[in-house]
């Protein structure tokens, strides 16, 4: 099927955004699906891609058998104009499904500047924005993620909000819906049914009571590592999600506080994960991921165990979210598996005294002492986050982040003997979140963060010291929209009109288009920005996060004491129950504890097996592969990122070159032009043994794993004594496709033979900012001629392989037919010639 926008892809940057068709997608189409679901991600596929969630939703709906879930991204300006400009709509991935065509479209609420981006994909995938505006034929607009529960300014644009973890909401619902729709309910009835639903808040019927989050145990629910595999993302590893919810209490944190209880993702479903994602997706990077992973039960244990099955795979282990203290040899010993980089920690204030009072639990001294031992464990990259705009926050707290960024410094450099290290220092700005004690402070103005953020920088030696700090405006937008209400709907939907789009990206972000919008709309921004009372009710207080208010407000009181809360969910004194502070979540504490053991007990029975690997004998293997359809916007380094993934999901053992960033030991052929097809592309992969028991199993496993469009053709094993392949190389063949009917084969045939009968054929390159450079390229051509094909005539020639001074293809066209357009002519790298092996 020709692809809804392929006439754009030559258009856009990135067209790999838009093609779908990665490995590990779902496609359903025909008879006996139920209900469908087009998953709304309101930010660049390569940003969605990597975000948990959607692939763990993607994978729910999808292993039911009469449902469906379908992606979509939001298109970047460039692709926006183009379906403009053409009256094309925005569709999914999976079946290029206009968004109009759905029974339900569900959007992730992440982050408050991606608001306008809902606008964008509800215009462009033809649904009106307005609620109020919207008729039997429209989808239903579900939105749910973390900002749901605090969503009030989208409240004219999305029909339900669901709050909470969605693995099993999504599913209930779309079966009932399938159920609705079967009795012939019309729309307004669908929407009054869903809003009935279990953790259902939908703006036309809002329920008497707040409502609660759905909560869901980890256990037993995918891994967003099993989901597709994007073809271009800002992280390239598998995810694996250890816990969800955090115990630490630290009262600047929503997340902490809306995703309570602490929960635990089982053991044995950790490491199948883990072994999934090596072994069947062939990723190397495996990260882990928690709101503060090293508070998982067992942490050293797992920790240790996973660098074993990771490292026996070539693999290598991030973690997100370190907390500085306690962390031990085994830790950082497992997360120096298969590389070195850096670790960030996340002090968050200068002082221990502002710690106390946003109960971050850690020191100045335990933060020094994890920096000495890590320095000393080699590593030199070290990025530290803090925060300005904390309340009770003085100047020597601002202070104290340059000087504990100096003393990082000091003490890295030290314990690594003398070798400096490079340290970075993140500072954000506070915004007082609703659901957190801090949820009725004002937010500080933005004129006094500028100005913290210059005294931070007065103190700092830029020689020693990165200094990152983020924008003051948006920080503010971030609070317009986090605390604000229903009257800045209007204002989000004039700023669209506007032309705000993207404006969680510096580049795009137009403050300009903001003000005007709220002035057009007469609404203040500073309104949503003041300090509540707590007896006020606030425009997020229709959902009842769990954490009551009487905690709420007894944290506030206690960080303006400056009174640290321990972490709850921890082993009390006598080992015997678990530390609780009565948050109102209600947790049973001897069932966790009970959980808490079953884990430990789990990790000692845990003995990690790596598969078997063949005896180590080196050698090195020839791959064929074709390159055409999709797999042309593939870059030549996209191709380098994604054939180890390939190789390793084979079952192919490739070697990896030395050193603290190991990499496959690949050589491919000379790299195609931009967009151009190859058919008989090469690649050399040096492996740690031969494979070849099965070849033709061995190829039917790559391209079961391989991206839309590369074809592995054959696999043959190189003799130890023959050359490299950039050595073997010695021509190029390549045909030009010329249109039907643009030249007259005779004459073209004796221009060739004027060509190749020239000793001399002169050429000049031009380089911006360089003089012309004049060569002559008749060595490099070896042979030229036209054959007649169909109705096409292709230009055949041989380029031989040389260093410098050659002739490309086009040259030979314009060479040949100087008046030809260059616009209707398909260049295909047909293969090589070789020397032999
Ligand atoms: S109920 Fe107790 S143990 Fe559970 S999250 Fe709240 S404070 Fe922690």
């Amino acid at each position: 099927m020709t692809h809804l926008y392929a006439d754009l892809f030559t258009l856009v940057d990135r067209p790999l955004r838009y093609l779908g068709g990665e490995p590990r997608t779902t496609v359903k189409s025909g008879p006996g699906i139920d209900c469908r679901i087009a998953l709304a991600f309101p930010d660049v596929y390569e940003v969605g891609s990597a975000h948990l969630g959607l692939p763990i939703l993607y994978q729910c709906v999808n292993a039911h058998p009469k449902l469906a879930a379908e992606r979509v991204f939001a298109p970047w300006p460039d692709m926006e104009a183009q379906l403009r400009s053409r009256s094309l709509p925005l569709v999914t991935l999976e079946t290029q499904t206009p968004l109009r065509d759905f029974p339900l479209v569900g959007f992730s609420l992440q982050f408050e500047l991606h608001f306008t981006n809902i606008l964008q994909m509800l215009d462009l995938g033809g649904i009106p924005l307005l609620r109020r505006d919207r008729g039997e034929q429209d989808p239903i607009i579900i939105a749910g993620g973390p900002l749901a529960l605090h969503a009030a300014p989208l409240e004219d644009f999305i029909d339900v909000f669901a709050i909470g973890d969605g693995e099993t909401m999504i599913v209930e619902w779309m079966l009932a819906d399938a159920g609705w729709r079967a009795q012939g309910l019309n729309r307004a009835e669908r929407i009054a049914r869903m809003a009935r639903m279990p953790h259902a808040l939908a703006p036309e019927h809002f329920p008497d009571a707040p409502v609660c989050p759905a909560r869901v145990n980890l256990t037993g629910h995918p891994g967003a590592a099993a989901g597709p595999v994007p073809l271009v993302s800002v992280f390239a590893r598998a995810a694996i999600e250890l816990s969800r919810g955090c115990n630490q209490g630290c009262r600047f944190c929503q997340a902490g506080m809306t995703y309570r209880p602490f929960r635990e993702r089982p053991p044995r479903e950790v490491f199948s994960q883990v072994e999934c994602a090596l072994h069947e997706i062939g990723q190397q990077e495996i990260g882990l991921t928690a709101l503060s992973t090293l508070d998982y039960t067992g942490a050293d244990q797992l920790l240790t165990k996973l660098a074993c099955v990771i490292g026996a795979a070539d693999g290598s282990l991030s973690v997100a979210s370190l907390r500085a203290y306690n962390l031990s040899e085994a830790v950082v010993d497992a997360m120096r598996t298969g590389r070195g980089g850096g670790l960030t920690f996340a002090p968050e204030a200068g002082t221990d005294r502002l710690r106390n009072v946003i109960n971050k639990n850690v020191t100045t001294e335990d933060l020094l002492s994890t920096v000495s031992f890590v320095a000393q464990k080699g590593y030199s990259r070290i990025k530290l986050y803090f925060m300005c705009g904390l309340p009770t926050e003085t100047e020597d707290d601002l202070r104290a982040i340059a000087e504990l960024g100096h003393q990082v410094h000091r003490t890295a450099q030290r314990a690594a003997a003398g070798k400096p290290p490079r340290i970075t220092c993140s500072v954000s700005n506070f915004v007082p979140k609703p659901h957190t004690p801090f949820e009725t402070l004002a937010m500080t103005p933005v004129a006094s963060l500028r100005e913290k953020h210059r005294f931070i920088e007065s103190h700092v030696n830029p020689r020693i010291l990165s200094l990152r700090f983020h924008n003051p405006v948006e920080s503010h937008l971030e609070a317009i929209f986090s605390r604000g209400d229903r009257r800045l709907g209007p204002v989000i939907l004039e700023a669209f009109r506007n032309g705000a789009r993207f404006d969680g990206w510096r580049d795009h972000f137009r403050y300009d288009l903001w003000t005007r919008a709220f002035e057009s709309c007469g609404v203040d921004p500073q309104e949503f920005l003041r300090e509540r009372s707590w007896d006020e009710v606030l425009p997020w207080s229709r959902v009842d996060p769990g954490v009551s208010r009487a905690f709420l407000e007894s944290e506030h009181r206690r960080a303006l004491a400056g009174e640290p809360t321990t972490p709850c969910l921890i082993f009390n004194e006598d080992g015997d129950d678990l530390v609780c502070h009565g948050c109102g979540v209600g947790c049973d504490t001897r069932a966790h504890a009970a959980d808490k053991r079953a884990i430990l007990q789990a990790l000692d029975e845990i003995s990690p097996q790596a598969p078997p690997r063949p005896a180590p004998e080196p050698c090195r293997i020839l791959l064929t592969y074709s390159k055409t359809g999709h797999a042309v916007f593939l870059s030549h380094l996209e191709m380098i990122d994604h054939f180890p993934r390939i190789l390793r999901a084979a079952g192919l053992f490739p070697r990896y070159t030395e050193g603290f960033h190991p990499k496959p030991k690949m050589t491919f052929g000379p790299a195609l032009g931009h967009r151009t097809e190859g058919l008989n592309e090469l690649l050399e992969v040096h492996l740690e043994s031969p494979q070849l028991s099965d070849p033709q199993d061995v190829l039917a496993r790559l391209n079961a794993n391989s991206v839309h469009g590369l074809v592995f053709n054959s696999y043959e094993l190189i003799g130890a004594e023959t050359p490299g392949l950039a050595r073997r190389i010695t021509h190029s063949i390549v045909s030009l496709r010329i249109p039907p009917a643009t030249t007259d084969l005779e004459e073209l045939r004796f221009r060739i033979g004027e060509i190749m009968a020239s000793p001399v054929l002169e050429l000049t390159r031009s380089h911006p900012g360089k003089p012309d450079r004049i060569f002559d390229a008749r060595p490099s051509l070896a042979s030229l001629e036209a054959i007649l094909l169909g109705d096409r005539i292709h230009l055949v020639m041989h380029i031989r392989n040389l260093t410098t001074s050659q002739i490309r293809p086009q040259d030979v066209l314009s060479l040949c037919l100087p008046d030809l357009d260059p616009e209707g002519t398909t260049i295909v790298r047909e293969g090589f010639v070789l020397t032999p092996a």
